[in-house]
């Protein structure tokens, strides 16, 4: 399933509304701890897991720029401190939902 409408419902909280006319609302400090790229969270190569180096936090870390959709899978976000690599699935995404963690 994919999302109909992708928006900042609030700050601080992105909302995905589903085309079966449920909604996805996700802190953004959430979304960008759960960043799925390998510089965050860390790549497994021949069995082994490299773990990330521990960057600084740079301001805008938790400031959503924009975000793109990928294909129809997915979407690229893209955060204040320039970070852009992380790209989440509708499933992630979903997953990530605030009410999924409760
Ligand atoms: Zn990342």
């Amino acid at each position: 399933m994919t999302p109909t409408k992708i928006s900042l419902s609030k700050p601080g909280e992105l909302s995905l509304k589903w085309a079966d006319g449920s909604e996805t609302m996700i802190p953004l400090k959430t979304l960008r701890d759960n960043c799925p790229c390998a510089s965050c969270q860390g790549e497994t190569v021949l069995l082994r897991t490299y773990k990330p180096m521990e960057q600084p936090e740079l301001p805008g870390k938790y400031v959503l720029k924009g975000a793109q959709q990928v294909g129809n899978y997915a979407l690229q976000v893209y955060w204040g401190d320039g970070h852009q690599t992380g790209i989440y699935t509708w499933d992630k995404l979903r997953s990530l939902s605030a009410s999924a963690l409760e």
